[in-house]
């Protein structure tokens, strides 16, 4: 069977916005008016379609993406729901890597806020085009045209309004359709699945009229002649005015603004059309590149009968269907009972299933053509970011970046039969979440689990007990910090013993450089000729790697160096892989130590909203925080944004809330790592070894 849409008739959208924007309701009447539910459920009676997570439904967040398919006027829509809560950055970066194109839904009342200052980067960061939608013009205090001036501001967009809100006193009537050139009208008694279309009435014809003008003028860069038409007072059909627009949109010169009322049912048809009038098809992207397993760079085209190159962009366990790869199709088709190469892993595995998802059902298909995004069923070995090809022409995509984590806690089974369940849903979990890592600490045999943020934890904890029915207690979130030397420095150690019989015996001279933050580690050999035999070379770097697992600064992992193994000697006899393991450590250890070491700790970009009284409150608070403030602006709320590092941020959305008496929100990422004040390292360091101490007297 041949695909049911043409590559045209595609669109992959993900709908960025702030949390309680109303995303989860917008989605909900999406599916609703494409006919995928009957039945509208209101999201804070927890019966939402698209969160169907238990904990989701409880917080009134979507955590996990889910991708669900519709259809509208002859398109597929595939929708990728992306959270709203910052911690899950990593869920609105992957989705934002496997789509064409952004809805950015905004609060008529709460405009601009964190989170979406935050997504909305993220989404330029990967060239996304976006068309805005801002929602709740129902609610009083709602300003459409406060929140387009505050979009320019915030980021800089050509916010262009393609509808207007259309009031007939306080109320939201409808909406104002400008190319068009019409006024919409949502019968109450379906629900708004039936709407008029009538003039614009007289009274309302001027203001219109001057924001038709602004949307031509603001295209008319890329169309010479559609101003001019429109200055001779000539007739332009909306056609024409869509076309440019599409046009505009896709090369991200414009950002075309609806308006609605999700929860009223207004204006979200519209929305729909503008998905497919506006945001690109996977036939507009360009071709995909990656490498092949030479590493030499290879296109492929988006064409069902081209080599296939499919990006597993999210796993996620079903009890029923077992592990679920979201996948988008870049090139090619992805057939079910199929043998496919996962190039990134270099494993043959068989595709089971594919299926599409609808909400939480499972359609299930045939194949999965270009520019589909849906699941996979089969594949055993695949995690997020690898690469499905064909085995007769691999192709490697650029894999997705995830942070490191940076903060942690252990965590302990209650009793002997949590223990077993504890490691199946913590090995689950890692497998779904590329930022959640699960480590065991070899001296405590303490579990830690580290994650991006406290909330992402909290999360995890949570589904450890409701969905995977295990009790266990965690200890208080710890922050992940690093060592790093910032002079170079060079030790010779020698290691000799002799203990009875055969002694040990080795000797190396290491160099320790500073490298850019984000580098890691690298060993470099430098040694020419024999003076140590090549076979020892491994167990001095393992030596090494063994050495910066626990730093000598503070027992925290070493960051951020060049390792350079400058000579050696050894016997004949005496010398071992053990001893020069051995050895090599001792030196690492010296060397870092006379190489001025230095802690460094995980810093946050914070973003936090405030009403401007309390303004000064939220900068004190912040820079208490060992916080640097670099901006405060916006109109009507105060956006603050700052650096602060993660150890003085927790419990920060609970003072934020004192402060500003329930009225201030704030968003916080991982930016980088960064040095700890000496008197704030000397701390750290002192409460450290006291811990130690006392997990070594247990
Ligand atoms: P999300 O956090 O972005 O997914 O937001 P939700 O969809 O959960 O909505 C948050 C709250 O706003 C819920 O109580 C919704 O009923 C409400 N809401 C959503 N859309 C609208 C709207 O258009 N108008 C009004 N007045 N309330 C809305």
């Amino acid at each position: 069977m041949a695909r049911e849409f043409p590559l045209s008739r595609i669109r992959n959208i993900g709908i960025m916005a702030h949390i309680d924007a109303g995303k989860t309701t917008m989605s909900e009447r999406l599916l609703f008016y494409t006919g995928r539910t009957y039945k509208l459920g209101e999201v804070h009676n927890g019966e939402s379609v698209m969160d169907w997570m238990p904990q989701e439904r409880e917080r009134g967040i979507t955590i996990t993406a889910a991708a669900t398919t519709l259809e509208w006027a002859g398109h597929k829509i595939t929708l990728i729901d992306t959270p709203g809560h910052v911690d899950f950055t990593v869920e609105v970066e992957r989705s934002l890597r496997v789509l064409d194109g952004a809805v950015a839904l905004f609060c008529g009342v709460g405009g601009v806020e964190p989170q979406s200052i935050s997504v909305w980067r993220q989404a330029e960061k990967y060239e996304v085009p976006v068309i805005a939608f801002v929602n709740k013009m129902d609610r009083v205090g709602a300003d459409f045209y406060a929140v387009v001036t505050e979009i320019r501001k915030s980021f800089g967009a050509n916010a262009v309004p393609v509808v207007l809100p259309w009031f007939n006193g306080p109320d939201l009537e409808g909406i104002i359709d400008l190319v068009d050139n019409k006024v919409v009208r949502y019968k109450e008694e379906t629900q708004g699945v039936e709407f008029e279309e009538l003039p614009i009435p007289a009274p309302l014809q001027s203001e219109s009229e001057k924001w038709r003008r602004t949307l031509i003028e603001s295209v008319s860069e890329l169309d010479e002649h559609l101003l001019e038409k429109y200055c001779a007072g000539e007739e332009i059909s909306p056609a024409e005015i869509r076309k440019v627009v599409r046009v505009a949109t896709l090369k991200r010169k414009i950002v075309p603004v609806l308006c609605g009322s999700a929860f009223k049912n207004k204006g979200v048809q519209r929305l729909l059309d503008a998905v497919l009038h506006y945001l690109p098809s996977p036939a507009d992207q360009p071709p995909t590149i990656g490498k092949n397993l030479k590493g030499e760079d290879v296109t492929h085209d988006a064409k069902d009968d081209g080599p296939l190159a499919a990006l597993a962009f999210k796993v996620q366990s079903d009890r029923h269907m077992g592990k679920m790869i979201f996948v988008r199709v870049y090139s090619g088709t992805l057939r079910a009972g199929t043998y496919v190469l996962n190039s990134t892993e270099n494993k043959r595995e068989r595709v089971g299933r594919v299926v599409e998802m609808h909400a939480n059902q499972q359609h299930m298909k045939e194949a999965l053509y270009t520019g589909d995004i849906g699941v996979v069923i089969g594949l055993q070995d695949t995690v997020t970011g690898d690469t499905i090809c064909e085995e007769e022409r691999p192709i490697v995509l650029n894999p997705i970046e995830f942070p490191a984590p940076v903060i942690s806690m252990s965590i302990k089974p209650e009793s002997k039969a949590d223990r077993d369940k504890l490691s199946i849903a913590l090995n689950s979990m890692a497998d779904e979440d590329p930022t959640f890592v699960v480590t065991v600490d070899p001296e405590t045999s303490e579990t830690i689990i580290s994650g991006m943020g406290e909330l992402h934890l909290d999360i995890i904890r949570d589904r450890i007990l409701r969905e995977f029915g295990v009790a266990a207690t965690v200890g208080t979130p710890q922050v992940a910090y690093r060592e790093t030397i910032t002079t170079p420095s060079t030790v010779d150690h020698k290691f000799a013993k002799q203990t009875g019989g055969r002694g040990q015996f080795a000797r190396v001279e290491l160099t320790l450089e500073p490298a850019p933050p984000g580098t890691g580690f690298e060993f470099v050999n430098e040694i020419r000729g024999g003076n140590v035999p090549k076979e020892f070379i491994p167990a001095i770097e393992k030596g090494v790697i063994e050495a910066m697992q626990k730093g000598p600064f503070a027992q925290f992992p070493v960051v951020d160096l060049r390792v350079l193994l400058i000579d050696g000697d050894y016997h004949e006899v005496d010398s071992n892989e053990r001893a020069f393991h051995t050895c090599a450590s001792m030196a690492f250890k010296e060397a870092f130590m006379k190489g001025a070491p230095q802690l460094l700790e995980p810093y946050m970009s914070v973003n936090s909203t405030t009403p401007s009284e309390f303004t000064g409150n939220v900068t004190t608070d912040l820079c208490s925080r060992r916080g640097h403030v670099s901006s405060i602006g916006g109109s009507g709320n105060q956006v603050i944004h700052a650096m602060a590092p993660l150890a003085e941020m927790f419990g920060y959305a609970t003072d934020l809330r004192t402060i500003t008496k329930g009225k201030g929100s704030f968003s916080m990422h991982f930016e980088h790592y960064q040095a700890v004040p000496i008197s704030v390292a000397e701390e750290v360091v002192v409460k450290r070894k006291a811990k130690l101490a006392e997990k070594e007297k247990k």
